[in-house]
Order: structure tokens, then C-alpha cells, then sequence
């Protein structure tokens, strides 16, 4: 099949299924996983693409991995250990191990960007 055999893939993101967060504190959140280990087979890292609508947010939470977040478009907030930084498109964020944090969306449109975690 043109554009998968043995784990490789290259696909539109929008063929990645969409789902809202439910995790108590998500406003507004929805995440497509766009490659990670229970479908693609990737062992060590996932990539995911965050959708937060206007008004919208993460809930504010920690955990023993790391994030790296590119921003794709839009205008949000992130909060990280008592510091907050105004994101725009381009903007990358590194949220090391354990810090609480969140994202929210302080623009008119929807905020968009990259989150990529490691397995532990
Ligand atoms: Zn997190």
C-alpha cells in the first residue's frame, strides 16, 4: 500500500483522527496523535498536534516527561513553574520534567502547535 509498509507512514495530518481531552481541567482541547507506539510503532517518542479553541486550555499539571512544543499557529499562553510566556506562531517551548504547567489560548483563533513526548 502506497505510503505505509513496515511502520513507515506519510500522511495529511488531517487523516489523523481527531479527539477531544477529557481530562478534568481541559477546556476546549483537542488532540490528534499524529505518530506515536500503538499505531505506528514508534518506541521512543510521539508526536502530537494540540488544538485549543479561543478561551481554551490545558489543565494545569506535571509528570515525569518532558515536552517540546512547536507552534504552529494562533496566539496562546503557557505557563511553566510561576512564569508565563505570550506564544505566537514559530515560538518553541521546552517543558522539562515535572514543572507544573499548562497552555491557553488567548487569540481570536484556534491556538495550534506540535507537542512531541517521550516513552518512558
Ligand atoms: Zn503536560
Amino acid at each position: 500500500l502506497e505510503g505505509s509498509f513496515l511502520g513507515f507512514k506519510a500522511i495529511h495530518y488531517e487523516k489523523v483522527s481527531v479527539s477531544q481531552v477529557k481530562e478534568v481541567g481541559a477546556e476546549g482541547v483537542q488532540v490528534r496523535w499524529l505518530i506515536n507506539k500503538e499505531n505506528d510503532g514508534a518506541e521512543n517518542f510521539a508526536m502530537r498536534l494540540f488544538e485549543i479553541a479561543p478561551s481554551g486550555h490545558t489543565p494545569t499539571h506535571s509528570h515525569e516527561w518532558e515536552h517540546e512544543v512547536y507552534v504552529l499557529e494562533g496566539n496562546g499562553i503557557v505557563f511553566c513553574e510561576g512564569s508565563e510566556k505570550q506564544l505566537k506562531p514559530g515560538y518553541v517551548v521546552f517543558v522539562p520534567p515535572n514543572s507544573m504547567h499548562n497552555f491557553r489560548n488567548n487569540g481570536k483563533q484556534t491556538l495550534r502547535f506540535l507537542c512531541l513526548i517521550p516513552y518512558s
